[in-house]
């Protein structure tokens, strides 16, 4: 049994069977074995070269019988690394020797095979190194289980353990089974740990060398809630988590009886509650928990879930299923923000030193426009089915939101020569996390419908803290009296220039800040689906003036641990059962 310490992400409790990542490309970590496992190691090792053998033997006898004996004949070449018993002894030497498990004594060996073949003056067996690779993933497969493309498709429920995961994985995922995830790295607002808000699993980042600890097959309990990870578990533990389990259920299901009440205060003020989507699949989940609408919808994850940039019909469909599963309630659709954390394989080819500071999201659109039209005209195509809004990321000067807006405009005269229908007057806004765009808030307001405050950014830039890195994940903190500060003054100058305000960062579903921010004057909140019902508690649980009390109060600390402490203390008083 194992227990490692790490950063709670998503709350909940699960235990279920591990499977680990890392195998695909990454160097297996070391992990050592008693003396008495080297026989259970060399049976498992003989099973996977022997369940590899029936594999590729299938596989060169089909491919013979279609394109014909010479391409069959790659496959024997194969065959032959797996038969050869110079290199299996090594493996075995390298377990019983150095008491290591099958998956790392395969992976230092083929990967020492494959440095010797690189190194030969041959081209022809040089070349052959990428044979070897794939041998050493056969077995890697069949050693430590599930593999990364298979986590689209489970048949039973697992966990996740990856060094780290990134977005476009995690848009992969099977969402039915798998259960909770595990990171040796990370922060609370990257985009793995909000993905895992979303499907309401729980997640335990910046666990530091997590996947040296476990293999796949392990038992697995990760919570949450209190940010802990135990590997083979003892039977105590399973009975305190399996109560654990039990009593989080029953807490679901008084929050569900939540749904159907108007997220109003005791003195009658309506608050609009959204949800944060990154796929129109996760609407009926959102709607569910009692969600009004999509206050964000992130389709960048549209361009992270295949390997291409999607065509224009693409987006026009997944907007049109979007606003289909909403029958007529509103959806703030994001336009593309990629970048920084969220990266294709392709821009993962050529990185950039500072992508948080780099050219990230709407940056990104300005510059390739004919890519930037293909989004925006399948918005408009699909605007006239239903109540959609359009909002710009990252806006920092207000010279971008012009260009932006110049090539929307560019886009629906296009489609007006083609007579293609579109919404005239559909709503833009801009999401303010960018502290430049929040100090001239002002100006902006006079040139959007609406502000969207990204806290997750607006966090991240203002405090410089990346918001993924686990080294400084105790100092993003969004209680910090700047932040607060920031975000007093957008929701101003909101109000004052009559155009809606939203907080749609992780801020707006944390209870913790939904006292603060109604004191605030906020009346539209966006959050993971999972958030809606606790936080719509809360609000059913003040009145506007206790909240404005409270707000004012807050708004005269000078640290983050007063703020953090007094909003626990106020919240308590109202739902004792929070948090
Ligand atoms: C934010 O920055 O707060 C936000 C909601 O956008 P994202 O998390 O997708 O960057
Ligand atoms: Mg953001």
């Amino acid at each position: 049994m194992e227990i490692k310490k790490g950063i709670g992400v998503s709350p909940g409790v699960v235990i279920s069977t591990a499977v680990v990542l890392d195998a695909e490309d990454v160097v297996i970590p070391r992990r050592n074995i008693e003396p008495d496992q080297v026989p259970a190691e060399t049976e498992r090792l003989g099973n996977a070269i022997a369940q590899s053998v029936v594999e590729l033997t299938k596989l060169r006898d089909s491919t013979t019988a279609e394109h014909g004996k010479q391409i069959g004949q790659i496959f024997d070449f194969h065959l032959g690394v797996l038969r050869d018993r110079t290199l299996t002894n090594q493996i075995l030497a390298e377990i019983s020797q150095n008491n290591t498990t099958a998956e790392y004594a395969v992976s230092v060996v083929m990967r020492r095979q494959a440095n010797r073949f690189l190194q030969m003056p041959n081209s022809y067996l040089a070349e052959r190194v990428k044979d070897i690779h794939d041998q050493e993933r056969r077995l890697l497969r069949s050693l430590v289980g599930n593999r990364r493309q298979d986590l689209a498709h489970l048949d039973q429920d697992v966990v996740v353990i990856a060094h780290d995961l990134l977005p476009s994985q995690t848009a992969a995922l099977d969402r039915v089974h798998v259960r909770g995830f595990a990171c040796d790295v990370g922060g609370a607002t990257s985009h793995t740990a909000i993905v895992a808000r979303a499907m309401g699993i729980p997640a335990v980042v910046g666990l530091g060398n997590l996947t040296g600890t476990v293999s796949g097959g392990d038992t697995v309990v990760i919570d949450g809630t209190r940010g802990v990870v135990i590997v083979n578990p003892d039977a105590d533990q399973l009975v305190e988590y399996r109560e654990f389990e039990r009593k989080r259920s029953r807490l679901e299901v008084e929050l569900s009886l939540l749904r159907d009440l108007p997220a109003e205060t005791t003195d009658g003020h309506s608050i609009s509650m959204q949800a944060n989507i990154e796929f129109p699949s996760d609407i009926d989940d959102a709607l569910r928990r009692g969600a009004q609408g999509i206050g964000l919808y992130r389709t960048e994850f549209l361009y992270l879930s295949q390997d291409h940039e999607p065509s224009e019909d693409e987006h026009y469909a997944a907007y049109a299923e979007a606003l289909r599963r909403l029958e007529g309630r509103p959806l703030v659709l994001r336009t593309m923000d990629l970048g920084a954390d969220k990266y294709t394989e392709k821009q993962a080819q050529n990185p950039e030193r500072n992508p948080f500071l780099g050219e990230r999201s709407i940056r990104m659109c300005l510059h390739d426009i004919p890519m930037f039209k293909r989004q925006l005209r399948a918005i408009m195509r699909a605007s006239v089915l239903g109540d959609m809004r359009i909002m710009f990321p990252m806006i920092s000067t207000l010279m971008e939101l012009r260009q932006a807006k110049m090539v929307l405009n560019d886009v629906v005269e296009e489609m007006e020569d083609e007579g293609i229908p579109f919404r005239r007057d559909i709503p833009i806004g801009i999401m303010i996390e960018v502290p430049a765009a929040a100090l001239m808030a002002n100006q902006f307001a006079k040139e959007v419908n609406f502000f969207s405050i990204g806290t997750n950014d607006l966090v991240q830039y203002t405090l410089a803290v990346d918001r993924t890195n686990e080294r400084v994940a105790g100092l993003f903190c969004p209680a910090h009296p700047a932040v607060l500060g920031l975000i007093r003054d957008v929701i101003r100058a909101g109000v004052r220039a009559g155009i809606g305000v939203s907080v749609c960062g992780e801020m707006a579903g944390e209870p913790l800040y939904t006292l603060l921010l109604l004191g605030l004057g906020l009346t539209t909140f966006s959050m993971n689906g999972p958030d809606v019902p606790e936080v719509k508690k809360i609000i059913r649980s003040t009145s506007t003036e206790h909240a404005r009390n409270v707000a004012r109060r807050v708004m005269t600390f000078d640290s983050e641990r007063q703020v953090m402490h007094f909003l626990r203390e106020e919240t308590r008083k109202i739902v004792p059962e929070a948090f």
